[in-house]
């Protein structure tokens, strides 16, 4: 019998069932409807021999030691610094906007009197977000501001959200500051490194421990029932006295009772091109109103090297749409109060089982990048399961 159960075998249930397997010596199952480990980290080798992330191009940005520390336990690493280019006019320029980007798009005159003063009211360096850059006490700096809302975020922001930057939640945009330097990176992270044999096969070294058992191709609510009005969890109809850490959606374990919690999707075409490699950066923006986001070349992020031939990965965002046949994965919770309260719901209910564990960018509805999923899972790890669970 099994002390624990993990739904999803993405990073928040995967570092939970590896510290209590190796941390608590309990036994844990993890479970995954989807055929395969690693959630949407999940990248297999091609008939090129080509490293393919299925779920969108992910790259391992971190700045917690401790992170890196664990993730160090089961994988060796190759360096990387992730490159974004932006076609902005026809002519690429590096994201986030920097003043690498002025000289580029300006005259040498103009990009220097734009350079100076954007230095001079913010200083060198700065990071700002574009919603503080349209409010510059600046005529000049104030027209560069709409110029770059414009052509950066505006169009890039409708296609993703379906909604303007100015109607998202700050911390969207917020996310790609304008940057004053020349640092033509796109993360600014400690840590910037790659799996060097992929994500899943570190999901496996994580998975792979005496105490835990994986099972694939399996519907949590085949497996579990949650008897509501005791609080009690029940495991193929037997009372389960374990915890249970959940990484699903909350609106699908309570069958939708406050409704559905919305998402953005995405829907990626996959394209080999019989040429070395496609384009200059690792991922090429378009942030104007052609239906794609932008397109990944993945042997830019994998630093493989293969003769003629490489594939890239291209994204059109749409809303999610359970059960279809497009849009049909949940990717990116919608930050805004409605879907909040919505989800407290949720929240609270949860809060009725006391064995029950939300955790995840699905069960806790935010976005998480890797590095704040797995904080996450193991703050969840050191205060609900150590301490009460175990
Ligand atoms: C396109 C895209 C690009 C991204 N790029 C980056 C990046 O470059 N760097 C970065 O740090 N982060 C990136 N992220 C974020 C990253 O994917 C997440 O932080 C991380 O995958 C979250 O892990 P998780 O375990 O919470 O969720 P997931 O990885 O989604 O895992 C949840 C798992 O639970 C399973 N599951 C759900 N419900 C059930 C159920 N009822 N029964 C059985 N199984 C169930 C799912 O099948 C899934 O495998 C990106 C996300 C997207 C969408």
């Amino acid at each position: 019998m099994y002390d624990f159960i993990v739904v999803g075998a993405g990073y928040a249930g995967a570092v939970c069932a590896r510290m209590i397997a190796e941390q608590l010596n309990k036994k844990v199952l993890i479970v995954d409807r989807r055929p395969h480990i690693a959630g949407n980290m999940y990248d297999f080798t091609d008939e090129n021999g080509l490293l393919i992330h299925q779920y969108g191009p992910h790259i391992s940005v971190m700045n917690e030691e401790k992170v890196f520390d664990l993730l160090s336990r089961f994988t060796e690493w190759i360096p990387y610094h992730h490159t974004v280019r932006a076609e902005v006019d026809g002519i690429e320029i590096p994201l986030p906007f920097n003043l690498t980007g002025i000289d580029y798009l300006f005259d040498v005159k103009k990009a220097l009197r734009l350079k100076e003063r954007l230095i001079e009211l913010y200083g060198f360096g700065a990071n700002i977000p574009i919603l503080q850059l349209l409010e510059a006490d600046d005529e000049e700096i104030q027209r560069l501001a709409n110029y770059i809302y414009e052509k950066i975020f505006l169009h890039y922001t409708v296609k993703m959200w379906d909604l303007s930057p100015l109607e998202v939640d700050a911390s969207v945009t917020a996310r790609i500051p304008v940057r004053l330097s020349y640092d033509n990176r796109h993360f600014q992270h400690k840590y910037q490194v790659m799996p060097k044999k992929g994500f899943t096969c570190l999901f496996e070294n994580m998975l792979n421990h005496r105490n835990i058992t994986v099972q694939l191709d399996i519907e949590a609510k085949d497996m579990i029932r949650m008897d509501e009005k005791h609080g009690k969890i029940f495991f193929y109809e037997n009372e389960f006295s374990g915890g249970l850490i959940y990484t699903g959606a909350l609106d699908e374990l309570f069958d939708f009772q406050f409704g559905e919690l919305p998402y953005r999707s995405l829907e990626f075409e996959f394209k080999m091109w019989q040429k070395d490699h496609i384009q200059d950066s690792s991922v090429l923006n378009w942030p104007d109103d052609r239906p794609a986001t932008r397109r990944t070349e993945m042997k830019r992020l994998t630093g493989q090297r293969k003769d003629n031939v490489t594939v890239t990965i291209t994204e059109y965002p749409g809303a999610f749409q359970r059960g279809a046949s497009g849009y049909a994965e949940p990717y990116y919770p919608i930050v805004n109060e409605e879907c909040q309260k919505i989800y407290q719901k949720y929240k609270k209910k949860a809060e009725k089982f006391p064995q029950l564990v939300p955790v995840g960018r699905l069960a806790d509805y935010k976005y998480y990048n890797m590095e704040a999923t797995i904080l996450r899972a193991l703050d969840v790890f050191e205060h609900n399961i150590c301490k009460e669970k175990a």
